[in-house]
């Protein structure tokens, strides 16, 4: 029985417990359509919320740790654990930043290598791979793609908006540019005027406005003045806990 193209192209998803499935080889376009449809009814139910609902998800402090502070702890260059609590004008501290790791002489492809070996936070691959199978999933960040690529072949490369570095042809960090300021929380507003329902969760002052915009904002394992200050934030300090504030976030818009 051939399937209509657009159930075959569609909805079908290949979830991570199906890739060891060997015996279910594709040998023929039958075989390849039975097996598309068991699996599209096995998905069906918890898949079919996932077209017009997105998690949010802030980086750092979530799923990775934080990377300036964890890269000057592996590096041993103390002045590279300031942020913003302490600069409050971010082009100054990164250019800050910046500074110290031309006078150090640390190039794109030494810093790549210290933050693929921070590797992402414990659970946080599980945690991932589970919520892409019930939600789509978007990661908005502040850090830069050229940062986050060693952690993202970790998590499976998962959708990333965050910012970018300039280099030279030494492979020396020059600049850095932002796509756009203020980009967490207009993505989020976006995603809503695209008719997507949202839940947004991250650890601090920068994704508060993230959480704001969403029809859902969640706190995970945030600073303590942070949790204080905005009480109108469920707040989970484990990934299960999380997952949890999440479908009930979702379930609460039903
Ligand atoms: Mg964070």
């Amino acid at each position: 029985m051939p399937c209509p193209p657009e159930r075959i192209h569609g909805r079908c998803v290949l979830p991570p417990f199906f890739t060891g499935a060997g015996e279910l080889a594709f040998d023929g376009d039958d075989l390849h359509t039975r097996f598309m449809l068991l699996l599209e009814s096995r998905l069906s139910k918890a898949y079919s919320g996932a077209s017009v609902r997105i998690v949010c998800l802030d980086l750092e402090g979530v799923l990775v740790p934080e990377v300036w502070i964890e890269f000057a702890g592996r590096t041993g260059i103390p002045e590279l654990r300031r942020t913003t609590r302490d600069e409050p004008d971010y082009d100054t501290l990164m250019r800050y930043r910046l500074d110290i790791l031309a006078r150090r002489r640390l190039g794109l492809s030494d810093i790549q290598e210290v933050i693929a070996g921070m590797g992402p936070l414990p659970g946080a691959r599980v945690f991932l791979d589970s919520l892409r199978e019930s939600y789509q999933v978007v990661i908005l960040s502040d850090t830069f793609y050229e940062f986050a690529y060693p952690l993202m072949r970790q998590l499976a490369w998962p959708t990333l908006f965050c910012h970018s570095l300039e280099t030279d042809a030494a492979g020396f960090v020059t600049n850095y540019h932002l796509r756009m300021p203020d980009q967490k929380r207009q993505a989020v507003r976006r995603f809503r005027e695209l008719n997507f329902k949202v839940v947004a969760a991250g650890d601090s002052y920068n994704d508060t406005a993230m959480l704001g915009a969403a029809h859902g904002g969640i706190l995970f394992s945030p600073p303590e003045n942070v949790a204080r200050e905005f009480p109108q934030f469920p707040v989970a300090r484990d990934y299960l806990a999380l997952r949890a504030e999440i479908d009930r976030a979702f379930a609460g818009l039903a």
